[in-house]
């Protein structure tokens, strides 16, 4: 049997609005003075598969200049 797989960790590029923790990373939501958490790691069968999932979660990926905003982030 062969597993293959592919995972993308995603860590939103508007750092100052962040915090990681072990891996996961919080979203400072300003309004609620709450740390949110969110899904950052993706897996697929290819590195475009695990894109459209974090797509999906609302993730904006740029992958020609190395970005990535969180769903928080994006528009903003
Ligand atoms: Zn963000």
């Amino acid at each position: 049997m062969i597993v293959g797989g592919y995972t993308l960790d995603l860590y939103c590029d508007r750092t100052e609005r962040h915090v990681i923790l072990e891996n996961n990373t919080y979203y400072f939501k300003p309004d609620t003075s709450q740390w949110i958490p969110l899904g950052n790691q993706f897996l697929g069968e290819t590195y475009t598969e695990c894109v459209k999932q974090a797509k999906k979660e609302g993730w904006l990926v740029y992958r020609s200049i190395d970005k990535c905003l969180c769903k928080y982030c994006k528009g903003k």
